[in-house]
């Protein structure tokens, strides 16, 4: 009989709508969410999975759980320092709480003392051409694929009046070279190659081609030297009236072993001087100076030093801080990529900018601090996790990750558990992700705040004992 099917009886949307506690959420959550809310329960209940009597007490505890987002906070346990999957770089207690601060109205773009409008990014700014003294002048767009996009396009040869406000042009380096404007004899052409070894093509991540990204605003790459090997002749013999930048890029994320050779920043230097062509660097991750951990990383003050008239860095890796592209270097280099038309369409928000200066100006930077962790207190700690789970500690080696370091690690330990482990850990709460290897789930300590080692220990627990009953 019909009337006997529970499921006939489901709460009607008006009826649960009318439900006190459904109202009251009404004040945080929206209707549509509180509508999405209940429609799942009643999906749920119609498949027979709970009961009739159990709707309004789900849905009502479903109200009260929803997160603000549909993003779920996870516990790095991978020992991958910038993790592109997890978010990149984990900001600073400085940082969150710059971001909370100008999540309100701010003075972004206001001198409050004379209520005039004033310039975006101006405390960011200073702060990177404080720690950076090497460049003159800074500007920050929405990621690293944006910064280098914006500087390919708006540097194009000495003579081109792309991206330049008074359409005069600006010269780079000596005033040797050709004349772009007396060579082709008519008005000012806009050189569209982009010089750049054959070694340096990479792919950033998920089919993400650098190359196509910068061929995208009509300028060409002239491919020199091989995957292996490129010398400066090679650069040299590219150079001709088309020529728009010299491109170096920083093999961020693998590493060719050899037979190589490649050329340096200061010799790619004397070439641009030559020929008054702009010397773009990009350096993928965002070390300011030397750092020993990564003796071979790259950093922003060295290839200024050498000679680029402005260098790249991504904000989100190495530098620890929110996603962000930085370019830093000469500033008419820098002012022509800031006053072209595409750097509106870049331009960085406010919490990006609160965010980026205090992950500056202040210490406590997770990246930084995982990165030169002192090994007997990870030692210590990993061996406490193990002992409080009933597991071993194995030697295990983190990584920078993400466009840092290729090929460099980090030496540790880890606990090892069975692999099934790792499922179980990544849909619990806390959301933990291990790293899966050979068989095994390995929880590495290096990127968990040291005040998380008892719910990762209680979380391991909790898996270990269901996986015995
Ligand atoms: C990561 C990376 C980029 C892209 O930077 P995003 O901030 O991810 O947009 C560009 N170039 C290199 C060399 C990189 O490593």
């Amino acid at each position: 009989m019909v009337e006997s099917d529970p499921r006939r009886s489901i709460p009607r949307t008006d009826t649960l709508l009318a439900l006190p506690e459904v109202i009251a959420a009404g004040e945080t959550l929206s209707q549509t969410t509180i509508k999405t809310i209940i429609a799942e329960v009643q999906s749920v209940v119609r498949a027979g999975e709970i009961s009739v009597a159990e709707v309004a007490p789900t849905i009502i505890s479903r109200l009260g759980s929803r997160s603000a987002s549909s993003l779920t906070p996870v516990l790095n346990a991978t020992g991958i320092l910038v993790h592109t999957n997890l978010g990149r770089a984990p900001l600073s207690p400085a940082a969150r709480q710059a971001v909370l601060d100008a999540s309100g109205y701010v003075d972004v773009e206001m001198d409050l003392v004379t209520g005039k409008r004033s310039k975006r990014g101006t405390g960011a700014k200073a702060a990177l051409l404080r720690t950076c003294p090497t460049a003159e002048d800074a500007l920050v767009v929405n990621n690293g694929a944006a910064a280098l996009l914006l500087a390919v396009t708006a540097l194009r040869g000495r003579g081109s009046a792309v991206g330049s406000a008074t359409g005069s042009g600006l010269a780079y380096g000596s005033t040797a070279g050709p004349d772009l404007t007396a060579a082709s004899g008519t008005a000012v052409v806009s050189p569209t190659d982009i010089i750049v070894s054959r070694g340096e093509l990479i792919e950033i991540g998920a089919g993400f081609r650098l190359t196509d990204l910068m061929t995208t605003t009509g300028a060409r790459l002239h491919e020199v030297g091989t995957t292996n090997r490129t010398h400066l002749t090679d650069y040299a013999n590219a150079i001709g009236p088309e020529s728009a930048s010299l491109l170096k890029v920083h093999t961020s994320n693998f590493r060719v072993e050899g037979f190589t050779s490649t050329v340096e920043v200061s010799e790619l230097r004397g070439l641009a001087d030559e020929h008054n062509l702009p010397l773009i660097v990009d350096l993928g991750s965002g070390l300011f100076t030397h750092d020993d951990v990564l003796p071979d990383e790259p950093d922003i003050d060295a290839a200024l030093r050498a000679g680029a008239d402005v260098v790249i860095v991504s904000g989100d890796k190495l530098l620890g801080g929110p996603q962000a592209g930085l370019i830093l270097g000469r500033s008419d280099a820098v002012q022509r990529i800031a006053t072209h038309p595409l750097a509106r369409a870049m331009r960085t928000d406010k919490l990006t900018l609160a965010a980026l200066e205090a992950t500056i100006t202040h210490t406590g930077n997770p990246v930084h601090d995982a990165l030169h962790i002192d090994p007997d207190e990870l030692r210590r700690r990993t061996g406490t996790l193990a002992e409080a789970v009933g597991a071993t500690v194995v030697p295990h080696d983190g990584r920078v990750g993400g466009g840092g370091a290729p090929g460099v690690p980090l030496p540790g330990w880890a606990v090892e558990l069975p692999e099934d482990c790792a499922a179980v850990l990544r849909t619990g709460d806390p959301a933990i992700v291990t790293r899966v290897h050979q068989g095994r789930c390995l929880v590495d300590l290096r990127c968990v705040p040291a005040a998380e080692d008892d719910r990762i220990a209680a979380a391991i627990t909790r898996v270990l004992d269901s996986r015995h009953d």
